[in-house]
């Protein structure tokens, strides 16, 4: 499982669902599954602007925290049209002369699983890309009602 390192509270947006977008100054060839790593330190620039307060910021959130894998997005693309002075349709978090990392589908873990970190892209242990599989694998949302009586009656006699 590859990891990023994001600062907070960063790494919380992208958790809840507010960013969908991760601005960094190199591209990778990375698709699929990428945790969200929150590092020990925070971006207090962030924390003050208008993006990161309407999105009611909350420091008790427990994907809020430092030091440890908080959420596992889907990396769909990484968009390069602001490196060369393009416009492009990222939405409101997405910085010029940045590419933007499109984030999809994230799942925020129930509790962050402590790890120290590292530098740009990383290989998670496999240990504790275990743990986090299972962390997700727990927290699943149970089937909705309109998936239809058919979902209904297996989820019933399983
Ligand atoms: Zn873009």
């Amino acid at each position: 499982m590859q990891v990023l390192s994001v600062r907070q509270p960063l790494a919380w947006a992208i958790a809840r669902g507010h960013a969908a977008v991760e601005n960094r100054g190199w591209a990778t060839s990375h698709r699929g599954v990428l945790a969200i790593h929150a590092s020990m330190r925070v971006d207090l620039e962030s924390v003050a602007s208008p993006l990161v307060r309407a999105a009611h910021w909350d420091p008790d959130d427990p994907v809020a925290a430092i030091g440890g894998i908080v959420a596992v997005v889907r990396l769909s693309g990484v968009c390069a049209a602001a490196v060369s002075g393009q416009e492009c349709d990222c939405g409101a978090w997405a910085r010029p002369a940045a590419y933007h990392w499109q984030l999809a589908a994230p799942q925020p873990l129930p509790r962050p699983v402590a790890e120290p970190g590292g530098p740009g892209l990383w290989e998670l242990s496999p240990a504790l890309a275990d743990e986090v599989t299972r962390m997700l694998a727990t927290a699943a949302v149970p089937p909705q009602p309109d998936q239809g009586p058919d979902a209904t009656r297996q989820a019933l006699s399983a």
